[in-house]
């Protein structure tokens, strides 16, 4: 008992430390990031312009890094409490759909059957589905043919779990990135951060649920988010 005591305080202290490093980082880059836009029009004069847009998008990336390590890394404690499932993704769907429509694709909610309620941190909750289908559009955009990108998003009842899913008929894994997904910092993007699915990985496990996913080259994904439900 004493050891699990011991071990929790450390996690806890780790986090407080990496969060507050985290913070740290962020002012200096916030100056880097004033500082290059001032040198542009320099930059512009020596023909130069193109290194200020890899400083600036490199800036970004750290940043956008920080913040998805912050928002992993906040209290521990979830706020638990009843989510239905429909009014989940609903949320979510409503969210993300201008930006997949500006994307040229289009997600498609499936009414659910029945009502199903999980037990659990609803802005994880919604981290998790979010994350999901903002992968999904980015693998829609990133297809061979230019035929309709589509998101079909909804869950059905399994015995006493509820199965989300959210698939796409986006560019699809090959085997060595299907190994490898949910390894933090993985990442194929030239501007991700490969953090979206280990967090969301994290956070489904903490509900006792799991995360599986199936998916083809060139055809698409299926992921499933299987969690306990409450009723
Ligand atoms: P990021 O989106 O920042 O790259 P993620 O952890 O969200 O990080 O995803 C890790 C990697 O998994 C992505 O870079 C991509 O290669 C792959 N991936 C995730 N979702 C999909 C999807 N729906 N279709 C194709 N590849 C995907
Ligand atoms: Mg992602």
């Amino acid at each position: 008992i004493e050891q699990t005591a011991y071990q929790n305080d450390s996690l806890a202290m780790l986090g407080k430390l990496s969060a507050s490093i985290a913070h740290e980082i962020r002012n200096p880059l916030t100056a880097i990031r004033g500082f290059i836009q001032l040198l542009h029009p320099y930059l512009h004069q020596l023909g130069k312009e193109e290194y200020a847009k890899i400083i600036l998008a490199e800036i970004d990336r750290a940043n956008d890094i920080i913040h998805e390590f912050l928002s992993s890394s906040k209290p521990s404690v979830p706020q638990v409490g009843m989510i239905p499932v429909s009014a989940l993704l609903k949320e979510v769907v409503l969210l993300t759909e201008s930006e997949a429509l500006m994307k040229g694709c289009q997600i498609n909610l499936h009414p659910l059957q029945e009502d199903m309620v999980i037990s659990g941190d609803v802005k994880q909750m919604k981290q998790v589905v979010l994350n999901m289908i903002r992968n999904a559009m980015e693998a829609v955009a990133d297809r061979e043919d230019d035929s309709m990108g589509k998101i079909e998003v909804g869950a059905r009842r399994e015995g006493s779990e509820v199965r989300m899913f959210i698939s796409d008929n986006g560019k699809g894994m090959d085997i060595r990135t299907l190994d490898r997904l949910f390894n933090p910092f993985f990442t194929t993007k030239e501007n991700g951060t490969g953090l979206g699915l280990s967090v969301s990985d994290r956070i489904i496990k903490n509900h006792g649920g799991c995360i599986s996913v199936s998916s083809r080259v060139n055809e698409g994904t299926h992921f499933v988010i299987s969690l306990p439900l409450i009723h």
